[in-house]
């Protein structure tokens, strides 16, 4: 049996780091087990979802790069939830209720004032057929409930261990709304028959969810409808760096922010994919790597913590390993390509790939320099070597020490200052001959070059 998994985004907003969190795991298992992982768009409720947000979702894992192997919409498979909804009919799993919303309300005070769970009474169940006509009569609609059969379903859970969920404690989950819309529940489960899919990875706020859901598996299976329970793995939800609940600000930060803000993919992906693991929290060599080191064994039952500052660090990583080639066209983009020996002096520098322009604009001008000695300055000048080649730096600053009697740090940082305008940046060895000869001559004698 080859693994099938599924990220099922609806298309009501934008992906934020936890969705992207979910997507990365189900992809990074699929990948590692040579199975496929399944784009399904869960845009049932037609009214908030938009083709803006589900074109965002796609752009954003493309960017990503969790390609998926299939893709299905929702809102294109009524007719599957209809055929499912009419087989719970037939057994007695689904059956309609007209109770208002305030009705519902106030019977969940009274029985919270009992000291009772504020679980549905199923008083629908109660109405005689000629209740059911007077309702039906008055042109009110119902709202369809599964009827759960209240017992403790029990799973394996790939990332749990042994999970139980109690239904005696749970209401009826209603299936459909009283204006027909097929609600999350059913579709989902209607889907991952149809689909095929093998193992539902997800958020552990999907815990309860799951004993309502294999509850309806089964009575889909007998009903004629698929043969298997798929396996579940439910993680454990990303927290804040201080181990609280992640920040609203974090929470809903989206991956389109993120890409604003200049975070490469892989470093993205491998923070998303290694918090929460015993692996260490390191940038990933590709994306396919990140799958193939992936197992629900390395991820623990401590919530993942999430931190901002992991993140610099991992992209930092990630563009100090960045070999030219593939960091040419970007270069080209910002009109900063200026050669493999630039970018492999300065890549170390960068913590943003955007950093570069200033680094670009450091060797190619305008610098204003900083001259606090403009002795100093002149001196140096006077025994600049005529060529500015891979040498230039060692045979120069050696000059400039003999005829000055600076050493150290005040013989280094005053030229690097001059020539670059900045206390600190790149080996300045490297760089000299990038800048070249007629730049440093004008930047030593104080002008903007
Ligand atoms: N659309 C659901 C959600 O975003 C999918 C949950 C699931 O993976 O089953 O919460």
């Amino acid at each position: 049996m080859s693994v099938k998994v599924r990220f099922a985004p609806s298309p009501t907003g934008k992906l934020h780091v936890g969705n992207v969190r979910t997507a990365l795991v189900n992809w990074m298992f699929a990948k590692g087990q040579g199975g496929s992982f399944v784009l399904r768009i869960d845009d049932t409720d037609l009214a908030r979802s938009t083709p803006e947000f589900e074109q965002g979702i796609e752009d954003d894992l493309t960017w990503l790069g969790l390609v998926w192997d299939e893709r299905y919409n929702q809102s294109k498979r009524f007719d599957r939830y209809h055929d499912a909804a009419e087989r719970l009919k037939a057994a007695g799993r689904l059956y309609p209720a007209w109770d208002t919303p305030e009705e519902l309300d106030r019977r969940r005070k009274v029985q919270l004032s009992r000291g009772l769970p504020p679980i549905y009474d199923r008083a629908a169940l109660a109405l005689s057929d000629e209740d059911k006509a007077a309702l039906e009569a008055e042109g009110r609609k119902p709202h369809w409930r599964f009827k759960l059969d209240g017992r403790r379903v029990a799973w394996e859970d790939l990332s749990r261990g042994h999970a139980e969920v109690d239904t005696t404690s749970m209401s009826d989950p209603v299936l459909i709304r009283e204006d027909g819309l097929y609600l999350y529940t059913l579709p989902s489960v209607v889907d991952d028959i149809d689909m095929g899919i093998t193992h539902v990875i997800r958020g552990e706020d999907h815990t309860t969810n799951t004993g309502a859901q294999i509850e309806i598996f089964e009575a889909l299976i007998a009903a004629g409808l698929g043969t298997t329970v798929p396996t579940f793995a439910h993680m454990p939800l990303l927290v804040g760096a201080d181990g609280a609940a992640l920040s609203k600000r974090l929470g809903s930060l989206s991956v389109a922010e993120m890409r604003d803000q200049g975070y490469e993919p892989i470093a993205i992906t491998s923070h998303l994919g290694r918090i929460g693991t015993s692996d260490p929290l390191e940038v990933a060599d590709s994306i396919e790597a990140l799958g193939q080191g992936f197992s629900f064994d390395k991820m623990g039952r401590s919530p993942a913590r999430y931190d901002n500052e992991d993140l610099d660090r991992l992209n930092a990583q990630a563009l100090h390993a960045m070999p030219y080639a593939a960091a040419k066209g970007r270069l080209e983009t910002l009109d900063c390509d200026l050669g493999e020996t630039f970018w492999d002096a300065v890549r170390a520098n960068l913590t943003k790939f955007g950093d570069v322009v200033d680094l670009a604009r450091m060797v190619r001008g305008p610098v204003t320099p900083v001259i606090e000695d403009p002795a100093f300055a002149a001196a140096a000048l006077a025994v600049l070597p005529e060529t500015i080649d891979a040498g230039a730096w060692s045979v120069w600053t050696s000059a400039v020490k003999d005829s000055t009697g600076a050493k150290g740090k005040a013989l280094f940082m005053p030229l690097r200052h001059i020539l670059t305008g900045q206390p600190h940046g790149p080996d300045m060895a490297t760089i000299v001959p990038l800048i070249g000869r007629e730049r440093i001559e004008k930047r030593l004698k104080g002008e903007v070059a």
